[in-house]
């Protein structure tokens, strides 16, 4: 049976990892805070007190953690994945971090005869849970044929895209996609709501026209009712729009409206909202437009 250390159980890592139990696989589950390896341990998998522990007898690790500055730690740190993994192990980060530290993580772990692959996803909580993720590979083809089984149990959309990097590439255009078009359905129903429509009845007959979408259908019933617990936090939002904005300078690429975008989350975060879901961006709009709800509304973050 294939081992799998999995590191990182946090909103998307503990249905991963509990989908990968239910596959057949051995999932040996590690998370800085404790508590949230209940989710794996409940479903059968083993949980452990350490990286080291969950990485010394694995086949495969996967990390899922926040950002790259995580990953650096847990992969590259003294004590970490790289100082514990036999050769041969092969190694998926699924986390969304900068594409350069894809590639330094993918050069440190050839030295070590670990194979890298950078494999971020997109589908949300929803489509981890459902282990319906669409999964962007980064790294060597032989590497990603070797982890399919692994993938399929976690995702239904999962590409190859090119070499080491290439996944968060892949994956920062994808934020990109996701948060100009969150903005606009939250200015959509602002606007919509100001001219007196269900906004029940428009979201539905919306989503069946060319302005339908997976944001549109996973995201306006939490929008309609008001609920903005994560999800996807505004926090990460704001990472990975970072990304995206020093990957199109340092290609000589303008992203006007997406530039746009990571200053409304800047803006939110400043206020409180960074560990509220991303579609708090109505509040926003809200508050922009004067109504008395805004904001001020949802329950606030602790800084
Ligand atoms: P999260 O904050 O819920 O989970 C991260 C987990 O990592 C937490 O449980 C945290 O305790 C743990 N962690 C942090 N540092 C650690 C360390 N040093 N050792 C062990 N555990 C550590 O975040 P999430 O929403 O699950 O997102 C994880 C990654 O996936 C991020 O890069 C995010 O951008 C990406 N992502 C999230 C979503 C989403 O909808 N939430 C969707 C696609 C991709």
């Amino acid at each position: 049976m294939t081992t799998i250390g999995f590191i990182g159980l946090g909103v998307m890592g503990a249905p991963m990892a509990a989908n990968l139990v239910d596959a057949g696989f051995d999932v040996i589950g590690y998370n800085r805070s404790p508590g949230k390896s209940r989710v794996l341990a409940e479903k059968g998998g083993r949980t452990t007190g350490s990286v080291a522990e969950a990485v010394a007898g694995a086949d495969v690790v996967i990390t899922m953690l926040p950002d790259s500055p995580d990953v650096e730690a847990v992969v590259l740190g003294d004590g970490g994945v790289l100082d514990n993994a036999r050769p041969g192990t092969l190694l998926i980060d699924a986390s969304t971090i900068r594409p350069q530290i894809s590639r330094a993580v993918a050069a440190a772990a050839a030295e070590r005869g670990v194979r890298a692959l950078d494999a971020p996803v997109s589908g949300g909580e929803a489509g981890a849970i459902e282990g319906t993720l669409s999964i962007m590979v980064g790294g060597d083809a032989g590497d990603f044929t070797a982890a399919a089984e692994v993938f399929d149990a976690v995702g239904s959309t999962i590409v190859h895209v090119g070499p080491a990097g290439a996944g968060q590439t892949v994956k920062a255009a994808n934020q990109l996609i996701v948060a100009g078009h969150l903005e606009l359905l939250a200015e959509a129903l602002v606007f919509l709501d100001a001219h007196g429509v269900d906004l029940s009845s428009a979201i539905t007959v919306l989503g069946g026209g060319l302005a339908g979408s997976n944001v549109l259908a996973r995201k306006a019933p939490g929008m309609l009712a008001r609920h903005f617990e994560p999800g996807f936090r505004v926090d990460l939002h704001h990472k990975d729009l970072g990304i995206v904005v020093d990957s199109a300078r340092a290609a000589g690429v303008a992203i006007p409206l997406g530039a746009h975008v990571a200053d409304l989350l800047t803006s939110l975060r400043a206020q409180g909202a960074g560990s509220l879901d991303h579609s708090t961006l109505l509040l926003q709009v809200e508050q922009l437009s004067g109504k008395h709800t805004g904001l001020s509304t949802a329950e606030r973050a602790p800084r």
